[in-house]
């Protein structure tokens, strides 16, 4: 073969064409090149003391200290941060034997896990404000035996309690089974204008999850504010309106990690995965926020856990528990400043 380079050349091409459509789409982002501002993985990772290693042939790249370690993979949207799913808002790049991380997703949601401290805390964490979603007139999902409005309340109270035994003052936007608005838009609306008027340090909203015809699919998902210019988990179309909760991307990120994390080890339940999406009570927030899917209702092995009081007591605690990890780097941070 070696005496027809013409005819290798076109082995390989073919090849290459073949593999190429072959592989997931996701891989779309392969070979394009870097644009401005895209920050080398192998080198962000030693700028914060990680050791890297790949791309390899499954073009993955793995950045490791002896606490961290971070997983990516050219063309995917999809990292691991020590294991635990996380979504950037664009596809890693491959370029030459090098991946690529674009300008939002290294400051707004990796450098926050790496260097929680990089950015100036928004002050100290002293009163907090949960949402139970739902109430009234709104069920949320479930079943009529198994309503989402229930549960959330039931855990917003645990937490409440949990919260006021490590010493924050709690305000919740229902105490009861009500609604807070006629309107689901200006219910959501109330709910995130109590936060802000009541100038909370913390606002997170409680909420389970249903994927009706998947009754398979199980599992937490903690989201933050998409950050301003990114594409949200869900690939809903780019939205560049920079929203008040925006000048809280780096804390969002940093406050989200650590309740996920805590849910994850306390619940041994799937990790459905960090995620980031521009919902309604997000968006308005002033203070650093979060909104927790703290399992399936659909799925009816999750829904009898969620049903049971003792299952929530462990939401509410390892909800509080990251609360706690999140107050701690905050305390942190203020001693650097
Ligand atoms: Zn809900």
């Amino acid at each position: 073969m070696a005496r027809f380079p013409a005819f290798r050349r076109l082995t390989w091409l073919v090849l290459w064409i073949v593999l190429g459509l072959g592989a997931d789409t996701a891989l779309a982002g392969l070979a394009k090149s870097p644009g401005k501002g895209f920050t080398r993985i192998d080198e962000l990772g030693r700028s914060y003391g990680l050791q890297a290693s790949g791309p390899g042939p499954g073009r993955q790249l793995h950045l490791r200290s002896r606490w961290t370690t971070l997983s990516f993979e050219a063309g995917s949207r999809e990292a691991a941060w020590n294991g635990i799913r996380l979504f950037l808002g664009e596809p890693v790049l491959a370029s030459g034997n090098a991946l690529y991380l674009s300008p939002t997703d290294h400051t707004a949601v990796i450098r926050p896990l790496l260097d929680p401290l990089a950015v100036p805390a928004p002050g100290a964490l002293e009163f907090i404000v949960i949402d139970p979603g739902h109430g009234g007139s709104d069920p949320g999902t479930g079943s009529r035996q198994l309503q989402e409005k229930t549960f959330t309340l039931d855990v917003a109270r645990r937490l409440q309690q949990d919260l006021v035994q490590r010493g924050y003052r709690v305000m919740l936007t229902r105490t009861s089974d009500v609604r807070l608005a006629r309107t689901q838009v200006t219910d959501l609306r109330r709910r995130i204008e109590l936060a802000n008027r009541a100038d909370a340090d913390l606002f997170i909203s409680i909420h389970f999850n249903s994927l009706p015809g998947n009754p398979t699919v199980s599992g937490i998902e903690t989201y933050a504010l998409t950050p301003a210019g990114q594409s949200s988990t869900a690939m809903s179309p780019r939205d560049r309106t920079v929203y008040p909760g925006n000048r809280q991307d780096h804390w969002n990120a940093v406050l989200s990690a650590a309740i996920h994390r805590k849910l994850l080890a306390e619940l041994g339940a799937v990790d459905r995965g960090l995620k980031r999406a521009r919902f309604a009570v997000l968006r308005p927030s002033e203070c650093p926020a979060v909104l927790i899917e703290a399992g399936f209702l659909s799925n009816p092995a999750e829904a009898r856990k969620i049903s049971t009081p003792s299952y929530r007591q462990v939401i509410a605690e390892a909800i509080g528990e990251g609360i706690d990890d999140y107050g701690a780097r905050l305390r942190e941070a203020a001693a650097v400043e």
